[in-house]
């Protein structure tokens, strides 16, 4: 009867800390995915529904339709999936409210997006933004993406024959480089920054195999730099060389504490 009693306790704090630990793992990834789990758990207590469903079913309702008003509220809007040429790199992103902005970030990409859709038939594919809530939630592995004030952007590319194209060379959209090596790595590798060449771990796999298209990609930071509400930018120091950027100073050196920019632009307003 005790090693009876002392199992079963033994389980519940078992259960317990697997709780706790997928609370803390989806509130890391999506910031409100670990409220949607209690929710979930306290729901299914009450009505002995199926957690799995009742998870899906609820972490749906407040991507697509609970989360957006509030986060309006507290000042962030979400970008879309795909409209008028500016476009998540796939559906990862929106699903786990890793695209939500400040409104004047927002309207810079839509403004963005549209003249050069319009001119060059350049799609703006972003990245990583930001969480719904809260400033100086972060959203991790980034640094800085806690404020709603920035985003990464895709690089545009070439396909072997020479021809534009707006797809990319990786699933997740970072950790396939430019160059494989470069000066301000090595240099950053040597001070003892080891994750400063971190991203090519995050490829998720290699889908295309392109060429970077540097005129294209050249349009877009310039366009970006055309908007007053730009901050600063930043691609690895050797790209903004090679662009032909060096007289913009709003291009900056992220630092060795960062990671690599030569898989993606990162962009941040005022
Ligand atoms: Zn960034």
């Amino acid at each position: 009867m005790i090693s009876n009693a002392f199992c079963m306790s033994i389980k519940n704090v078992f259960k317990i800390i697997t709780h706790i630990v997928w609370i803390i793992l989806l509130t890391a990834l999506t910031q409100v995915g670990g409220f949607i789990w209690v929710l979930t758990l306290i729901l299914c207590k009450l009505k002995q529904w199926k957690k799995r469903y009742v998870f899906i079913a609820l972490y749906l309702l407040f991507n697509a339709v609970i989360i957006p008003p509030i986060a309006n509220y507290f000042g962030r809007v979400r970008l879309p999936i795909s409209k008028q040429g500016l476009k998540c790199k796939n559906i990862t992103y929106p699903i786990l409210f890793r695209n939500y902005v400040k409104p004047k970030l927002k309207k810079l990409l839509e403004d963005s997006a549209l003249s050069l859709i319009e001119q060059d038939n350049i799609k703006i594919t972003y990245l990583d933004a930001n969480f719904p809530f809260y400033d100086g939630f972060p959203l991790l592995p980034h640094r800085s993406h806690n404020d709603g004030k920035k985003i990464d952007i895709c690089f545009m590319y070439k396909t072997k024959n020479g021809l534009s194209t707006n797809k990319k060379p990786s699933i997740s959209g970072y950790g396939v480089y430019v160059k494989k090596e470069n000066i301000a790595t090595k240099n950053c590798i040597e001070k003892g920054y080891w994750q400063y060449d971190f991203p090519k771990y995050l490829t998720l796999g290699t889908i295309n195999n392109l060429d970077f298209d540097a005129n294209a990609t050249k349009k877009i930071i310039t366009t970006f730099l055309s908007k007053s509400a730009t901050q600063k930018i930043f691609i690895e120091p050797y790209l903004k060389t090679e662009l032909k950027l060096n007289r913009y100073n709003k291009i900056r050196f992220h630092g060795c504490k960062a990671v690599r920019h030569d898989d993606h632009i990162h962009l941040q307003i005022k």
